[in-house]
């Protein structure tokens, strides 16, 4: 059979050999531990729903995946790959944790450097990587959904690794543009209903993935046997969800450019994150929160739900501006999202 579509494959992936009688969906395994004599000894090591998660989203990638207990599980099971002393670079502007977490392994010495760099600026990027040992990269980023050109950072370092949590592999493949990791918090889209925290990385090396696999072994860094399960079925929606999501999207990155409450759009042109910056800074972004009477104000994004937050009022989100909102796109009717939006930002830019 020919190459399949991405969107068949979210489907039909990791669905168990196939045999008469087989359950259609790997089963949740319940059980810490296994009677002596076979492949598999404990529930640290493996387990049925990891392995057809890990196939699924290793097929989609392009890689052998290995999945962990969170995104930022995944995160510090990559960064374990640099040597003692090593030099990395990474992002200043994107997902907090994961600066924090390298700022952290500078701060105790476990890393020798960390430079911080803008991800969007090539040069710039390439230039740093002189002498590093790990690429930290991530696009578009969170939460200012800045692009980088990850074809052009393929080889920039001994180890190129991207978090492809906001495009997904649907809309993007690290691997294809020459990155040797790619890294999800399957918390957010891949999931897609706000009920399970978890991460993977997918590696293009089967080498690399042994020793993630090891690495999540001896750290305890597994995921749940349910929390792998949702994960997986919300993934089989994956396609469908994306493609209403990015056109609702797409839309009202359009309105919003248009409104008179709105002071600057921020859309990377696909995807389901879009980021307003309402006028009047922190304050009015923080009224049209309280005033939205559909969309939900929560951290998170990837959801079902049309989630919205002001990453601005987070300590070590400076660089975000005060008033601008991260909206991550769910399925409810576009027309129904927008007229809310109108209405919270109307409220509350007639109110000052
Ligand atoms: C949420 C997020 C993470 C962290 O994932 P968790 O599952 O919350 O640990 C990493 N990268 C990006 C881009 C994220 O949005």
């Amino acid at each position: 059979m020919d190459a399949l579509d991405p969107s068949t494959i979210v489907v039909t992936a990791g669905r168990g050999t196939g045999d008469p009688g087989e359950p259609v969906n790997v089963p949740v395994e319940l059980s810490s531990t296994y009677r002596a004599g076979g492949d598999v000894i404990y529930g640290r090591e493996s387990n049925p729903v990891w392995v057809a998660f890990e196939e699924a989203v290793g097929a989609l990638e392009g890689g052998v995946g290995v999945s962990f207990a969170s995104g930022m599980a995944a995160v510090a099971a990559v960064a374990s790959l640099v040597p003692p002393g090593g030099v990395v670079v990474a992002p200043e502007v994107a997902y907090k944790g994961a600066r924090t977490l390298f700022q952290s392994l500078a701060a105790t010495r476990r890393i020798g450097e960390l430079r911080l760099v803008d991800i969007t600026d090539t040069s710039a990027v390439l230039a740093a990587c002189a002498g590093a040992d790990l690429l930290w990269a991530e696009s578009p980023t969170n939460p200012l959904l800045g692009v980088a050109d990850l074809a052009a950072l393929a080889g920039a370092a001994p180890l190129v690794a991207v978090d492809n949590t906001f495009a997904s592999p649907l809309l993007q493949q690290p691997l294809a543009a020459g990155a040797d990791i790619a890294v999800h918090s399957a918390t957010k889209v891949l999931s897609g209903h706000s009920d399970v925290v978890l991460g993977v990385a997918v590696a293009r090396d089967p080498e690399v993935a042994t020793t993630l696999r090891a690495y999540r072994t001896l750290h305890g860094s597994i995921p749940g046997p349910m929390e792998a399960f949702l994960a997986l079925r919300g993934l089989r929606t994956l396609a469908v969800r994306l493609e209403r999501a990015s056109a609702t999207a797409a839309e009202l990155a359009r309105r919003l450019a248009g409104h008179p409450a709105i002071e600057d759009v921020r859309y990377p042109g696909f995807g389901s994150m879009v980021a307003p910056t309402v006028r009047g800074g922190a304050a009015a972004a923080d009224a049209v929160c309280a005033a939205l009477r559909l969309a939900v104000p929560a951290t998170s994004l990837g959801g079902v739900e049309t989630l919205i937050e002001r990453r601005g009022k987070y300590a070590g989100e400076e660089a975000s501006p005060p008033g601008l909102l991260r909206v991550s796109v769910g399925l409810e009717h576009v027309d129904d999202l927008w007229a809310d939006l109108d209405q919270a930002l109307t409220t509350t830019s007639t109110s000052e």
